[in-house]
C-alpha cells in the first residue's frame, strides 16, 4: 500500500489534490455488487461511484473504487422538506 497523504504538511495547500477520474476502463468492469449486472457512474467529482439501477453511491478512496454494499450509501431518496 502507498500513500503520500502525510507528505504536505499543514503550510501547504497541496494536501487536497485534484481528485482523478476513475479509469474508464475500471469503470466498464465495475458493476454494483447489488445489481450484479448495473454500471455505475462517477458522482460527487469523482468520490463515489453511484449505481444507476438501486442509487447505491460507493466511496471511492485513494482513487479505489470500494465494491462493498456495506460501504454504499443510497442517494436519490426523496427529501422529506
Ligand atoms: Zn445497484
Amino acid at each position: 500500500m502507498l500513500t503520500d497523504e502525510n507528505h504536505s504538511g499543514s503550510g501547504f495547500l497541496l494536501g487536497r489534490r485534484l481528485l482523478m477520474p476513475v479509469n474508464p476502463e475500471l469503470l466498464e468492469i465495475l458493476v454494483c455488487p447489488a445489481c450484479k449486472t448495473s454500471p455505475v457512474v462517477p458522482v460527487n467529482e469523482g468520490a463515489g461511484l453511484k449505481c444507476q439501477a438501486c442509487g447505491r453511491v460507493y466511496p471511492v478512496k485513494d482513487d479505489i473504487p470500494v465494491m462493498l454494499i456495506d460501504e454504499a450509501t443510497i442517494e436519490g431518496q426523496p427529501s422529506r422538506s
